[in-house]
């Protein structure tokens, strides 16, 4: 892997603890009368606000329920941008992490863009400031800066181009065609499966997401052996020691398609387990299990949900609609140089595949 020798800001214990706090007030449960009410309340104020819901495949299931019964969307982050930027509301709804909200206010700049929380951020994200990468990239004026769609909106101001796990295999190969060096950002993971798979000559910035590093490869192989039956997805955020294991790595959005596709009626899934509601609703005879992240010495940071997306919840989905607040702001100068990365992105992106949720 050639990685960067770069001092970036890890995200420590303390950071990821707070984070599973936030987590779990705003997770909470209800009594069934309770739910109800709260969903009813949404339902009322998106219509009366002119709001849709744009929900990522790993936030909670009652969120994803909410966001396709109400003329939503559940999709990976290049749809959820997309989404936002079509859709006749005029107030965007983004359940997930910070970045995605950058990114739809980036796309839709004369819309409202509101977030459950403000506080749902992604490690990957704060491994990369923005001061950081410009610095690394004054100093490799050769390279092709490519970030992931993981990054803050002045990133990907900074940046040539921005990818998402769904298209940055064509996009890497494409400017491998073109004969450009690269240099990506932020995680080492997803780089360095791009790199094999393409061939690319490529610079990693040394990142990574806490959720998807810690699937580990020996009990991933215990599990199979419990399940020889079983077809392994792996989400390319992950080591390479468990992609090795993958019958199928891709996207959360290929991810779903490859298990809709395949034959198979047992599948170990390695992503965030958020994408199980998707799995469950379209294939209810499959069983998916989740990829193990335990070991001796297994921490809470091993647990398996994202605590950042976890941070969306009903309760402050309704004081948001409520009351307005949460909304998310992009400095001008910066939007319009990230609007030009991205939409190098969606031209590419859309006129190869059209687009999957409406
Ligand atoms: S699962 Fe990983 S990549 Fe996704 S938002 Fe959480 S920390 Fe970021």
């Amino acid at each position: 892997m050639n990685t960067l020798d770069v001092d970036y800001p890890k995200v420590n214990s303390a950071a990821i603890e707070q984070a599973q706090r936030d987590a779990l007030e705003a997770s909470a449960l209800f009594q069934e009368d309770e739910k109800a009410r709260l969903v009813a309340e949404i339902r009322a104020l998106l219509q009366k606000r002119n709001a849709v819901l744009i929900a990522h495949y790993y936030t909670a299931d009652d969120i994803q329920e909410l966001a396709e019964s109400t003329g939503g969307c559940v999709a990976d982050s290049l749809e959820m941008a997309r989404v936002g930027r079509d859709h006749s509301a005029q107030t965007l709804i983004v359940a997930g992490v910070r970045f995605m909200g950058e990114t739809a206010k980036i796309l839709s700049p004369e819309k409202r863009v509101l977030m459950p929380s403000l506080r749902a951020e992604c490690s990957l994200d704060l491994n990369c400031p923005a001061e950081l990468f410009r610095e690394v990239r004054n100093k490799y004026p050769d390279r092709t800066a490519v970030v992931y769609a993981n990054t803050s909106a002045a990133v990907k101001a900074e940046a040539d181009w921005v990818v998402t796990s769904s298209n940055a295999l064509k996009i890497v190969s494409h400017l491998k065609q073109e004969g450009r060096k690269i240099l990506w950002a932020p995680d080492r993971f997803l780089g360095d499966y791009i790199q094999r798979e393409t061939g690319a000559d490529m610079l990693l910035w040394p990142g990574s997401c806490i959720v998807h590093e810690k699937f580990k490869a020996s009990a991933l192989i215990r599990l199979k052996e419990r399940y020889p039956q079983a077809e392994v997805l792996v989400h390319p955020e992950s080591p390479m020691d468990i992609i090795k294991l993958a019958n199928y790595v891709g996207s959360t959005t290929n991810l779903l398609n490859a298990a809709k596709n395949s034959k198979a009626s047992v599948f170990i899934v390695a992503t965030e387990p958020g994408i199980f509601y998707k799995m469950r609703q379209a294939m209810p005879d499959k069983l998916f299990l989740e990829a193990p992240k335990e070991g001796e010495g297994a921490t809470c940071e091993s647990c398996s949900r994202c605590p950042w997306m976890a941070m969306n919840g009903l309760k402050n989905l309704l004081t948001v609609l409520n009351d307005g607040s949460n909304e998310i702001h992009v400095e001008e100068s910066i939007r319009v140089r990230a609007v030009e990365s991205i939409n190098r992105m969606m031209s590419f992106s859309f006129a190869a595949s059209p687009p999957a949720c409406s």
